[in-house]
């Protein structure tokens, strides 16, 4: 029975108790996005189901079979986006921020909506962070968008990560390829599954993508694009490996990498983790200098990725990779009495104009009871209003990591406390 009081499959809760995991994650992503220059991009969540079945392909799992599709009051067929890369190529295009800017380096943060099967590490609604850098053809800007990956990866620690990387090349060599694929797969069409008979039909390329194991046994003879590149082709692709080296980022030549989009050319890569199953990718991005004509607009050049900010977070999990909780304040303020209420916020207030981060109890709780909590939350200082200490104009500072404590004057006590909070936090 459904009274309304239940999420949604796949729908996803993050708790007041662990959502500083995820403020953790989203402060180092906007950190090492400003290290390397972008500048962030908000779009809508509701789009045209258009952008997303022009951009994306019909024949992909994403828009065919997990798009939240739903007509409005007007009838426009809208859809929740599926993922942002189409978005910023409207928004681009829609703004003419080319025509202001040769090129734009930016970054996106937000959910993403996927009617997929739920399971660890894939949800119908997730959060992806990504980048695109719009307007360079050159190899350059592939490795910026790779390089920053990499420094975001590791910049959590991650060690146990593998880059993967292809060239998918261009449009006129993906169609030689597609045909000597088809060439090598027809043979063995019954023995294919399901899916991948189908997709033989389609789109013989996303074959490359199949899970099944007995597709994967007849896949390891099967052609390998980079066999059909041109000079072009080869040049850019050498060039962007010439360039990981030169930084030290490692990667593996993976000629079956395909990436499950329509739209991609030359570069393609994922980030894989061994720590995670089945849904091991990461991160995923490419080239798509095309994209944009689906539209019937001008063309440009761009390349960027996309991470899944939950199989992240279950990586930095697995791996042991958090820093340890911030205390959620830097005083608790203890109330010992009942005509005492009004002092105590008064208090708490004082301290918190003065910049500190201060809780009391709301639950008008005993003096043992309240101390108990302070650290319960691993507060660093307690500030105990007492009957005989006001009476003298003086509150009582204690240290709950040492068990020291000052008494200080009431005219001068938020000076003190701001000072010996930050000798506790130097020391830290
Ligand atoms: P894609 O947009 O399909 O290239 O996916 C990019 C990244 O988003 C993947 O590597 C995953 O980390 C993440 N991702 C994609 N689909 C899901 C999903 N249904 N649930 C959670 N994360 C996802």
């Amino acid at each position: 029975m459904n009274n309304g009081l239940r999420r949604v499959r796949g729908m996803q809760d993050i708790l007041p108790f662990e959502s500083w995991k995820w403020q953790y994650v989203e402060r180092t992503l906007q950190r090492v996005s400003e290290l390397f220059g972008f500048q962030e991009f908000r779009t809508p969540i509701v789009e045209f189901a258009d952008l997303f079945i022009k951009g994306i392909g019909e024949d992909t799992d994403v828009v065919g079979k997990e798009m939240y599709v739903f007509s409005d009051r007007n009838e426009d067929v809208l859809c929740l986006r599926p993922e942002m890369t189409a978005s910023i190529v409207r928004a681009v295009v829609e703004h003419s921020l080319l025509q202001q800017q040769g090129s734009w380096k930016i970054w996106y943060y937000g959910p993403m909506f996927r009617r997929e099967r739920p399971q660890k590490g894939r949800y119908r609604q997730f959060y992806q962070y990504g980048v695109e850098v719009i307007g360079s053809p050159y190899p350059e800007s592939d490795v910026e968008v790779i390089a920053l990956a990499w420094q975001i990866l590791q910049s959590f620690g991650l060690q146990n990560i593998e880059l993967r990387i292809n060239s998918l090349g261009k449009r006129e060599e993906q169609e030689r390829y597609r045909e000597a694929l088809l060439n090598y797969l027809s043979p063995f069409r019954e023995q294919l599954s399901r899916e991948s008979q189908y997709r033989l039909e389609r789109n013989p390329l996303r074959i490359l993508d199949s899970k099944d194991e007995k597709d994967r046994a007849l896949l390891a003879n099967a052609p390998k694009i980079i066999d059909f590149l041109g000079d072009e082709s080869t040049a850019h692709f050498q060039m962007v490996l010439q360039f990981l080296q030169k930084l030290h980022i490692p990667y593996t030549l993976d000629p079956y990498l395909v990436r499950g989009l329509d739209y991609y050319c030359h570069t393609a890569f994922e980030i894989v983790s061994n720590s995670l199953g089945a849904q091991n990718a990461v991160c995923g991005g490419g080239r798509y200098d095309d994209l944009a004509k689906v539209y019937g607009a001008d063309p440009f050049p761009a390349v960027g990725f996309a991470l899944g900010i939950e199989r992240l977070i279950l990586l930095l999990e697995e791996e042991s990779k958090f820093p340890s909780q911030k205390s959620i304040a830097d005083v608790y303020v203890i109330c010992t009495g009942e005509d005492l209420y009004s002092e105590t916020i008064a208090t708490a207030y004082c301290l918190r104009q003065a910049g500190l981060r201060v809780i009391y109890d709301l639950q008008r709780r005993s003096v043992k009871a309240q101390m108990r909590e302070a650290n319960k939350f691993g507060v660093p200082f307690v500030l105990i209003l007492g009957q005989e200490e006001l009476r003298r104009n003086m509150v009582l500072l204690k240290s709950m990591q040492s068990g020291e404590q000052w008494e200080l004057n009431r005219d001068t006590f938020v000076e003190e406390v701001k000072s010996r909070i930050r000798a506790v936090i130097h020391h830290q």
